[in-house]
């Protein structure tokens, strides 16, 4: 660090993200799968969006989003006056940290938790709490042991990355409810369309002052190079985060595709089912060569080996055969590679190298 030019207290607890490669030198088959994106990339609707994007480059973007924020309203049964839209979801995880959690304040999620929230909560000042979880899954009585006078914010992934588990909406309800009064819930939902019967906590957001969902285009939308998320909240946290939201935090180009790519039936029914067809099929053949996995309710398994060591040797198995997953010691599950669902061919492939991989294991 600098001798004398010092970053605010906390900047330097934050490890540099590693972001994922999709390249491995010398190969032309390489498959990315360790980033949960949509194999099938964005629909045509948003590629024609694509397309036709560029004619008003010399114009700044509209500043209040009025078009996305109402495709998004129709499209999801919800208030369009109280979504907020950010560059990703991580954007708005990042006004709400900035927002709401500052020096002395406590930013609380489940162990196994999306890294985000820390790197956030130690960008705005405030000081990340880590409760334990319960068989991979977020644990609504740690949650609540946890939380005290300091915490300001609570963040729950429901499905949660990188474990795929979810828990009930019973369960976020009891939370929400026994929260101290100062705590704001975030539900973070980039996974929920994955889940079956699940609106991602909207209902519950309409019913409470104390609960936000955040919600992307980056996973089923097929569109994480894109760059577009969005919060749905109590009015009152939709007008404090958009005062330090930047007026054109947006392009148009973002805009107009992710509003495109929402009215893509046959896109959006084509990834769901691919995706809930792959993922339990990949599911089934990886319980039976003996590497276990949890129920998953998103578009990633998480694949769980004897220990670290084996985690590593399995994954460098894939690696030398093109195919990139992500070991998920970070998050502090070394045992455990998370494995993007991809189409069928490259399901095929993970499912043969790791079915290899386990036998020379014998
Ligand atoms: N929340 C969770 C749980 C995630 O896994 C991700 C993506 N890795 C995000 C939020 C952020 O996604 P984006 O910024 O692309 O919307």
């Amino acid at each position: 660090m600098h001798a004398h030019i010092r970053p605010q207290p906390g900047i330097m607890d934050i490890a540099l993200y590693q972001g994922g490669t999709s390249k491995i030198a010398g190969r032309d088959d390489v498959v990315k799968l360790s980033s949960n994106e949509n194999p099938f990339g964005p629909g045509d609707l948003a590629r024609l969006a694509y397309a036709r994007a560029g004619h008003d480059l010399h114009r700044y973007p509209p500043t209040d989003h009025a078009g996305l924020r109402a495709a998004l309203g129709a499209h999801f049964g919800i208030d369009a006056s109280r979504i907020i839209c950010g560059a990703g979801s991580d954007e708005i995880i990042s006004f709400l940290c900035q927002a709401y959690a500052g020096p002395g304040d406590e930013v609380l999620y489940s162990q196994h938790g999306f890294l985000m929230y820390r790197i956030s909560a130690l960008a705005a000042g405030a000081t990340p709490v880590v409760a334990p979880e319960r068989d991979r899954t977020a644990d609504v009585d740690a949650l609540l042991a946890a939380a005290n006078k300091r915490t300001k914010l609570v963040f729950i992934a429901n499905p949660n990355n990188p474990t795929g588990t979810m828990i009930p909406l019973e369960e976020i309800t009891r939370l929400a409810e026994g929260l101290p009064k100062q705590a704001l819930l975030v539900l973070d939902g980039a996974y929920a369309e994955y889940a079956e019967n699940y609106d991602g906590g909207a209902a519950l957001v309409d019913q409470r002052d104390n609960v936000v969902m955040t919600r992307t285009f980056s996973k089923l939308f097929g569109l994480g190079g894109l760059r577009v998320g969005w919060g749905y909240g109590p009015q009152h946290v939709i007008d404090v985060l958009n005062r330090l939201r930047g007026p054109f935090n947006l392009s148009n180009m973002q805009l107009d595709i992710a509003e495109a790519a929402l009215g893509d039936t046959a896109h959006i029914a084509r990834s769901l089912s691919e995706n809930a067809r792959l993922r339990d099929w990949l599911a089934e053949k990886l319980n039976a060569i003996g590497v276990v996995t949890d129920r998953s309710f998103a578009n990633f398994v998480l694949a769980r080996f004897r220990d670290a060591a084996q985690a590593e040797a399995c994954n460098a198995a894939l690696l030398s055969e093109g195919l990139i997953v992500r070991q998920v010691g970070s998050y502090g599950l070394p045992e455990g590679l998370r494995i993007t669902i991809g189409d069928e061919s490259a399901c095929r492939r993970v499912a043969h190298v790791i079915g290899a991989f386990m036998e020379s294991q014998q």
